[in-house]
């Protein structure tokens, strides 16, 4: 089948957007939170992030890298440009035909993520740069920017779907540019008042494929030999569904994930819950291993 074009992927994202704040029974606490969040990330990034760095001429890129935030940012920011297009352009051709995006692809990570990161760059319609692996010495995120800044001068802004509850975040703001020891560019990050329960409930209403790995007991995804299945996932905890409302009256209504990998099918084991059982922020990295 052939890939969808990036205006009627907009389209599309635009749709789901639109229906999850037009739910009106049950509004749940966390439905209308939800959709309070998604109304400032649109604000943010349709009066203050679009006017100021055009998202049709190359000068943003979208650092993507399969996992559940960067991709409800990735719904909302192609809902946006659609509505962008429409407002400001309506009668011409969309003006795009992939979005720029970067995945920096230096850790070992799961290969049931690569495999989704792969499917949804098609999806998508993104035109993926991703890092170069085959280094003796893998690359840190600055360098790896760098050497992306490299080769895509014309880029000027990077968007990042970094959460105030993620380390070291809490103090930062929605536009800012790259700190010391980065390279020279502005960071959007118009997801940082979401929490962790907001990601899920519109990912689950929007009916777009979840990666994999979520499904058996992960809860965040770091690299392969620092991330296990989240002990507060265990299926003894007998935790409740909260989104059961959004799965069954969403776009889909099904949970739709993508299939784990040979290397990942270990995982399998029944012993964990989904990620999207568990509701406290403060949890979600209980399964990463610390680095030394
Ligand atoms: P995650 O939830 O894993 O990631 C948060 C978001 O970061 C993702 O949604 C995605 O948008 C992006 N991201 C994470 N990993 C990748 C990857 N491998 N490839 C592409 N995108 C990825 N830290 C600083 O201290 N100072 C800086 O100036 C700074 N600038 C940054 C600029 C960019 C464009 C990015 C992507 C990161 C930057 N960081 C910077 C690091 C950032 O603050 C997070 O620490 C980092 O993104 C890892 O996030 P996480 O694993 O904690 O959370
Ligand atoms: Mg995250
Ligand atoms: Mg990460």
């Amino acid at each position: 089948m052939a890939a969808p074009s990036l205006a009627s992927t907009s389209e599309r994202c635009h749709e789901i957007a639109q229906s999850y704040l037009q739910i009106e029974e049950p509004l749940s606490q966390i439905i209308r939170e939800t959709q309070n969040a998604i109304k400032l990330t649109q604000k943010l990034l349709l009066n203050e992030i679009f006017p100021r760095w055009s998202p049709f001429n190359g000068e943003i890129s979208f650092s993507y890298n399969g996992g559940k935030d960067c991709q409800v940012l990735l719904i909302i920011y192609l809902g946006c440009l659609w509505e962008y297009y429409k407002t400001n352009m309506n009668g011409q051709e969309f003006p795009l035909k992939t979005l720029k995006a970067v995945f920096i692809d230096q850790d070992k990570t799961f290969q049931t993520l690569e495999q989704f990161v792969e499917s949804t760059k098609k999806r998508y319609s993104l035109s993926l740069y991703e890092s170069d692996r085959n280094h003796t010495k893998a690359l840190s995120m600055p360098e790896a920017f760098h050497k992306y800044l490299g080769d895509q001068p014309e880029t000027k802004a990077i968007v990042v779907g970094i959460r105030y509850a993620d380390p070291f975040a809490q103090d930062l703001k929605p536009i800012q540019r790259t700190d010391d020891g980065w390279p020279d560019f502005l960071r959007l990050q118009p997801l940082l008042h979401w929490k962790l329960a907001y990601i899920w409930s519109f990912l689950l209403y929007s009916g777009e494929p979840i990666c994999g790995i979520y499904s058996v007991g992960f809860s965040s995804l770091g690299d392969i030999n620092h991330t296990l299945p989240n002990p507060y996932l265990a299926k003894t905890n007998d935790l409740p569904l909260r989104y059961q409302w959004e799965i069954t009256h969403g776009c889909e209504g099904v949970v739709n994930c993508s299939p784990l990998s040979s290397q990942d099918s270990h995982f399998q084991n029944n012993e964990y819950l989904p990620g999207w059982y568990l509701l406290d922020d403060s949890l979600e990295r209980c399964g990463r291993i610390k680095k030394n």
